[in-house]
């Protein structure tokens, strides 16, 4: 019988219970605007003030260093371009990876349009960045490194303690994406020595549209956005207060569950990749063994195009996505499994499954039994698969 199973906690998660509660009254009761000076906007401040402290728990940081954005993307961008705008006098040399997410990656070209020089680090084939090509490319000119916590299309968790140093031993600022790290991999921006960080609400089952970028005290970064004294005068706008409430709540809970929830979602990780590895033949599992996000799984099925599995699995109920929509060499193809080194007929068979703290043992079962039927009816018309009923003549793939 058909089922709906969502297996795309990676791309978003839903509010949850706890969440929700606390952001209601905030829409109806407390709406104020928390700049206005009135009793009701002072009301409004305190809900601001406590989400700000909540995130700065989190991630052992001064409420004074948090700033709420819109999201990731609003934070990678202003990282970047906030950092190497304030820091132009020292340099105009940025490194980063060619695994990071585009709200990165696109705001690096821009940079470039604009007189800066950036080196994006080429991974292994677990995704990881090569520390000694870190060492080798930091120059006098350098002004920062960016480099992600962990990959939104693979899982793979970087080194970012070393990561850091090595940019702080050389006097170059170090900011992490950690959109896809917080709550899965425990993170302490003293310990771990980070000058910036971008988070996102709507990967922790908080709402959408809502994020923030820790900044360390005493590290200079320009406006992206102006227009009002919001957030010190560092971001202009009027604070989505419900939404601040909503991130602040669900930092707070990802932390406290954290254990639980990592166990929980790695057993079934680990079901997963058993009874896909043992019932279905020719796949590759993408990314890093252990060094990786507790319930993400990069899947590809090889002499399968990952789209059409995609589509025959949301035809089931399964939601899931792909790490390349299009044919490999379009732009629109995984940049992620390309830099890991996957050939071409490969990156177009990679499935990403990103398992939640509401998934359950059963679903899973039913995407395994979906998957093999799916899997098994698209190889029979493959023609990249020679024991396809078109006898496919396509001999160019290689397993790893
Ligand atoms: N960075 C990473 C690693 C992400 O996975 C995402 C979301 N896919 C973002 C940044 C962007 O975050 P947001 O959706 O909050 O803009």
């Amino acid at each position: 019988m058909k089922r709906n199973v969502y297996l795309d906690y990676t791309a978003t998660t839903f509010v949850s219970d706890e969440v929700l509660t606390e952001m209601l009254p905030v829409f109806s009761t407390n709406f104020a605007n928390p700049s206005s000076t009135h009793h009701f906007g002072r009301e409004a401040l305190a809900y601001v003030d406590k989400a700000r402290d909540r995130v700065a728990n989190a991630v052992n940081a001064e409420s004074t260093e948090i700033y709420f954005t819109s999201g990731g993307t609003e934070s990678n961008n202003w990282a970047l371009m906030g950092l190497a705008l304030a820091n132009k006098s020292k340099g105009n040399h940025i490194v980063t990876s060619q695994v990071e997410h585009h709200s990165i990656l696109d705001t690096c070209k821009k940079l470039e349009t604009m007189g800066y020089k950036v080196t994006y680090l080429p991974v292994d084939e677990k995704g990881l960045v090569n520390i000694a090509e870190l060492i080798h490319v930091i120059n006098e000119k350098t002004i920062l490194v960016s480099i992600m916590t962990a990959n939104n299309e693979i899982g793979t968790i970087q080194n970012i303690s070393a990561i850091s140093k090595i940019a702080h031993e050389r006097n170059v600022l170090f900011h992490t994406d950690a959109v896809q790290a917080i709550g899965a991999v425990p993170l302490d921006v003293k310990n771990i020595g980070i000058d910036a960080m971008s988070m996102s609400s709507h990967k922790i089952y908080g709402p959408k549209g809502c994020g923030a970028l820790y900044v360390k005290k005493g590290v200079k970064i320009e406006n992206l956005i102006s227009g009002g004294n919001q957030e010190n005068g560092k971001r202009g706008g009027t604070l989505n207060v419900p939404a601040i409430v909503g991130f602040g709540k669900a930092i707070e809970i990802a932390c406290r569950d954290c254990t639980i929830n990592n166990k929980k979602i790695k057993t079934l990780k680990e079901y997963f990749i058993n009874r896909v590895k043992n019932e279905i033949e020719d796949v590759t599992i993408n990314g890093h063994a252990f060094q990786t996000l507790p319930g993400l799984v990069n899947i590809s099925f090889n002499f399968v195009e990952g789209e059409a599995l995609m589509l025959l699995l949301d035809l089931e109920g399964i939601a899931v996505s792909t790490g390349s929509a299009c044919s490999a060499g379009n732009k629109d193809s995984s940049h992620v499994l390309h830099a890991i080194g996957l050939p071409k007929a490969i990156v177009q068979g990679g499935i990403r499954f990103s398992i939640g703290k509401a998934t359950t043992k059963d679903e899973i079962d039913y995407v395994v039994d979906v998957l093999k039927t799916k899997v098994k009816k698209l190889r029979e018309i493959s023609p990249l698969n020679k024991k396809s009923k078109l006898g496919g003549s396509c001999t160019c793939i290689q397993t790893k």
